[in-house]
């Protein structure tokens, strides 16, 4: 399953649910993304599920047949590896939404997964398209799934009704690839199709080390004796730089500390202890898949999520950490996912919004609306640069649904 070798860029899996997203990774990374057996990875992939794919290359056969998963090649040969990718398996249920936004900003394209056999758009491919086009992600590729289950002529008109949904849209050019994740069929094609559409980005290895922290635990068996506590463990993605073991950090906001009535978030500083990328352990990492990080925290500051939604980096460098902030609005023209299509109303003074920034997601309530512009205090404080998109959520009866698309002014 897991190569030796770093994945190098994340992709995201998205779509409805039911649809295959799990089931092409699995026939892609030989992993199931569900269950992980190891407590770091599981930690996440409750989530989140990430899986490693390398993908490899034969020589001799021509295009598409020379691409493949497989070490050994149709002649016997072995298969050269081209990269390794990671896949970012967002949950189809709805009510997930905001894990799927979170998850969004740590991908660098994404495969939209459209099953064959049912009418376009179901409602999470409507609205999972729609954050991918507010996150700004547009190198996508779409994996028209379960063709084993369909004859031509569905499978055709499933493919006119897919191209007349996404025009318009951040995936109007993405190619359409017909596939059979169960069958693994036309595997070859799709590998192809996300060699050439979602490239690894260029990294500036120099860059100040930023990580998104999505979880964070605690390793320890419960009864582990004082002396022999493994410290806390973060896990997260690397967006830019890189991070080396013995490397100071520092993690904000922070946590929570009460304070004569008020709660207050103080930075933390720690020592990278151990890293973990690529499913081995390793002294250096660089940006793309899944990152555990030991360090030399307290188990009970981490336990359990705590510095989920946090960003680390080296002390001195991270961007502020907001208790409020103002945002430019750009309101979705109706309620995406809902039955009837609802249109969206203007933000209003004192409601509350749900927002997803960067990997945090908290709520805050708006201080003051104006036109495609509002001002919102929020119950936890989030460190971000200014600039940063922010997915915005507004409770419409029983669940927070997307709304549109703030951008962080100050
Ligand atoms: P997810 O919710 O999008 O992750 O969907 P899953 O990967 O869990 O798949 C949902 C169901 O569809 C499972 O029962 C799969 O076995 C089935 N399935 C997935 N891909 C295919 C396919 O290409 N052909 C057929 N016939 N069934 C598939
Ligand atoms: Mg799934």
């Amino acid at each position: 399953m897991v190569g030796n070798r770093q994945p190098e860029v994340n992709i995201g899996l998205v779509g409805h649910v039911d649809h295959g997203k799990t089931t092409l990774v699995q026939a892609l990374s030989g992993s199931w993304t569900d269950q992980h057996s190891e407590e770091m990875k599981r930690g996440i992939s409750i989530r989140l599920g990430y899986a490693d794919a390398t993908f490899r290359h034969c020589d001799g056969l021509d295009e598409p047949e020379c691409y493949t998963v497989e070490e050994e090649c149709p002649d016997g040969s072995e298969s050269e590896p081209l990269r390794t990718v990671s896949f970012v398996d967002a949950p189809g249920h709805e009510t997930l939404m905001a894990t799927m936004l979170s998850g969004a900003s740590l991908m660098d394209g994404a495969v939209l997964v459209v099953s064959a056999n049912e009418p376009v758009p179901q409602p999470q491919t409507e609205e999972h398209l729609m954050a991918l086009d507010i996150i700004g992600i547009d190198n996508i590729v779409i994996a028209q799934n379960k063709v084993d289950l369909v004859d031509a002529e569905t499978a055709r008109n499933n493919y006119d009704q897919i191209k007349e949904f996404v025009a318009g849209t951040v995936a109007e050019d993405a190619p359409i690839v017909p596939v059979s994740a169960g069958q693994e069929v036309n595997l070859d094609l799709l590998i192809q199709a996300i060699e050439e559409e979602i490239p690894t980005p260029d990294r500036d290895p120099d860059a100040d080390p930023r990580m998104h922290v999505a979880r964070s635990f605690d390793i320890n068996k419960p009864g582990t004796s004082a002396k022999d506590l493994a410290g806390g463990v973060l896990g997260g993605s690397l967006v830019a730089g890189e991070l080396e073991v013995g490397d100071e950090i520092e993690i904000r906001p922070g946590r929570e500390v009460e304070e004569g009535g008020q709660t207050e978030y103080v930075p933390i500083e720690t020592t990278i202890r151990s890293l973990q990328a690529g499913g081995e352990t390793v002294d250096t990492v660089t940006p793309g898949g899944l990152l555990g990080v030991g360090t030399g925290l307290d188990p009970s500051l981490t336990k359990g999520d705590a510095l989920a939604g946090r960003m680390a980096g080296p002390p001195g460098t991270l961007p502020p950490t907001w208790n409020e902030f103002t945002m430019e609005v750009d309101l979705l023209e109706r309620v995406v996912g809902a039955d009837q299509g609802e249109t969206v109303d203007e933000i209003s003074t004192g409601e509350p919004l749900m927002m997803t920034v960067g990997t945090a997601t908290t709520v805050g309530s708006v201080t003051s609306a104006r036109e495609g512009e509002c001002e919102v205090r929020l119950k936890r404080p989030v460190a971000a640069e200014p600039g940063t998109k922010i997915a915005i959520n507004r409770r419409i009866g029983a669940r927070w649904r997307l709304i549109g698309l703030g951008t962080l002014t100050d």
